[in-house]
């Protein structure tokens, strides 16, 4: 085992509360043209969490990269939602963050991952379903004394400042913080749902939008980072009128090749407006964290600032890699997997997100207690 690049490093494995480490899961898309294909894949798997790539150093060589999940081209949407995000989505229920991010060169299956399709709909519908199961599920087990109320936000990164997708109206919004330590942004619209048709309704226009913008390198849709936030907010009806608020971010980010091409190298981020900050103070973040640093630049991007409960911090998190198999793909792959690596050591400290709120507040909720009362009644 003295390949470079072999990484053997097991985080903390959490117990009642303690540090858990984020879960890093590569996925390696399947061929998009025959011709390609006959020329073979530049990544292999070697079971369940390993696999390798060709040394572009020592040809004779391979690299070989350990993760929590391997999911070769043959895995659909339901075995990598199941494996790797659906434990996730019970802790927004709680009163806990948790954030899933897909990473990867532009074209490897971020948007995929994610999004999907109609057909074969990715993590984000999928979770959507997951939380509304589990809160009309916990609804009906109990006995009225708690109301819900699940909203979405969706919102883009985009050359260090953040636009709202779910009305246009919403641009350069600005990253908050409260007194509890909470991440928010005054003035982005918030949608209330109660079933998935709603939450279609809002998504999916905001979503092709985005979408049919292109898909091309350099183009907008490659260079933001779009982050769907849902928010569970559930409220104690009777004293001590508890009131716990659970977030999941769920992110598709910005192509990883924004990386290579600035050679990560802080100065050529100043020279160059073109690149990605985000996607380069997120490496840094990693470093930081990974080496003990006593600073975190989370403040340093927006990606990081908004992200800052969600990476290192208080929130259960999970990193899908998106990797292609295409040899004109491989230096991507290359720097790709050895940012995961590094990801992969990253230890959170989850805690619950609690306030009290006041019986007035408690009250103002009308639709979404009627809709409790009516749970009530059957
Ligand atoms: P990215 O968002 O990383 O730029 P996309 O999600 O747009 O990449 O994927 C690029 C292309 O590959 C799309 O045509 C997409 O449908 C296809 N694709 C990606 N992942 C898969 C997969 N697992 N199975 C089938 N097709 C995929
Ligand atoms: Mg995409």
């Amino acid at each position: 085992m003295t390949t470079p690049g072999f990484h053997r490093h097991r985080p903390v494995i959490a117990r009642n509360g303690g540090p858990v480490p984020v879960r890093v899961a590569v996925r390696l898309r399947p061929f998009l043209d025959k011709d390609q294909q006959e020329k073979g894949s530049t990544v292999r798997g070697l079971g369940e969490k390993a696999l390798e790539i060709c040394n572009w150093r020592n040809e004779q060589e391979s690299l070989k990269y350990e993760f929590d999940a391997f999911y070769d081209e043959d895995t659909n949407q339901d075995k990598v939602f199941k494996s790797s995000v659906q434990n996730l989505l019970e802790h927004t229920l709680h009163g806990q963050n948790a954030s899933v991010f897909a990473y990867g060169p532009t074209g490897a299956g971020k948007t995929h991952t994610m999004v999907g399709t109609s057909e074969d709909p990715g993590v984000i519908p999928r979770s959507v379903h997951g939380v509304l199961n589990a809160v009309a599920k916990e609804r009906g087990a109990g006995d009225g004394e708690w109301t819900y109320t699940i909203g979405i936000s969706y919102l883009e990164i985009y050359q260090e400042k953040v636009y709202g997708l779910l009305e246009t109206k919403n641009h350069d919004l600005q990253i908050r913080e409260d007194r509890e330590r909470n991440i928010f942004i005054p003035g982005l619209s918030e949608k209330t749902i109660t079933d998935f048709q709603q939450f279609e309704k809002h998504f999916v226009p905001a979503s092709q939008n985005r979408t049919t913008a292109s898909t091309k390198l350099n183009s907008r849709s490659s260079r933001s980072h779009s982050i769907l936030l849902l928010k569970v907010v559930k409220t104690q009806q009777v004293q001590p009128y508890r009131q716990l608020t659970g977030k999941l971010y769920l992110i598709d980010l910005a192509g990883s090749e924004d990386n290579r091409k600035t050679g990560n190298q802080g100065i050529r981020l100043k020279e160059s407006g073109a690149i990605n900050t985000s996607l380069f103070v997120l490496g840094q973040v990693v470093d930081a964290l990974n080496s003990g640093q006593a600073r975190i630049p989370y403040r340093d991007s927006k990606l990081t600032r908004l992200l800052q409960d969600s990476v290192g911090g208080t929130s259960h998190a999970c990193m899908i890699v998106n990797l292609a198999p295409e040899e004109s793909f491989y230096t991507d792959t290359y720097t790709t997997l050895n940012f995961a690596a590094k990801s992969k050591q990253i230890v959170n400290r989850p805690f619950t997100r609690e306030s009290m709120v006041r019986p007035r507040e408690v009250l103002k909720r009308p639709a979404d207690s009627a809709t409790d009362a009516a749970n009530k009644r059957v």
